[in-house]
């Protein structure tokens, strides 16, 4: 197996593929940053029509605020984002989320942050983990950090570009160092990295209909 180190042409190409196919995607859906943050915990292990629910839910109640989450009785703001799965978790982990911003004098004050501040800081949240950390800061903040999932892993590792082992941290720095720092880029490749997932390259791939079939290791061998 090769290491993975792509360059920037390299991804690029893979890159205007799945823009040709699928177009910008708009990412994140959220009318705010604090919006997009809490998105970014609720989506953990769900699908996001189960997360729309709940953020509709949080809005008609008035929570979607961090105060108002923060003075919220637990179990009731459990039941208003039930939809999204392990809400109890999840509750305290906007709760945890609400307080740090709170803490640290709000999303104003965090702006001035440098990433790995904002990072470290995300980071430190009971429940915010590297992907929640790397979602917030890319899509909230605007920063220019590589989101890695479990698509990113199946895609890559199916292309032949890693072996999908590799950490978490070794995955973000290669994409951002084969990149550059390029905080538009990273939004809409992640976002296009979810949708071909999602349309082609799913558990059982549809090589057989995938524009990047040519460059992937799986999808020569299904063809050959
Ligand atoms: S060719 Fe197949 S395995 Fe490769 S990226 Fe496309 S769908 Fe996934």
């Amino acid at each position: 197996m090769r290491s993975f180190s792509p360059s920037r042409p390299q991804l690029l190409q893979l890159f205007n593929l799945m823009l040709e196919d699928y177009g910008r995607q708009g990412w994140w859906p959220g009318e705010t940053p604090f919006e997009v943050m809490v998105g970014a915990i609720l989506t953990q292990n769900t699908a996001w029509t189960n997360v729309e629910v709940a953020i509709a839910n949080l809005k008609r109640a008035g929570m979607l605020a961090p105060a108002a989450i923060i003075n919220s009785d637990q179990t009731e703001l459990a039941q208003l984002i039930r939809s999204s799965g392990y809400f109890n978790v999840k509750a305290e982990r906007l709760k945890n989320l609400c307080r740090f911003l709170q803490e640290c004098g709000g999303e104003g004050v965090l702006r001035e942050k440098t990433s790995q501040e904002l990072r470290q800081g995300l980071l430190s949240v009971n429940g915010i983990g590297p992907e929640t950390a790397d979602d917030i800061l890319l899509y909230a903040f605007e920063r220019p950090i590589f989101v890695i999932d479990a698509y990113t892993r199946r895609i890559f590792s199916r292309l032949g570009m890693c072996n999908g082992q590799e950490s978490y941290e070794e995955l973000r720095k290669w994409f951002e160092s084969g990149l550059g720092p390029d905080q538009k880029l990273f939004n809409e490749f992640h976002a296009l990295i979810v949708r071909h997932a999602k349309e082609a390259c799913t558990t059982e791939p549809h090589c057989e209909q995938c524009s990047l079939v040519e460059r992937c290791l799986l999808g020569a061998n299904r063809q050959g």
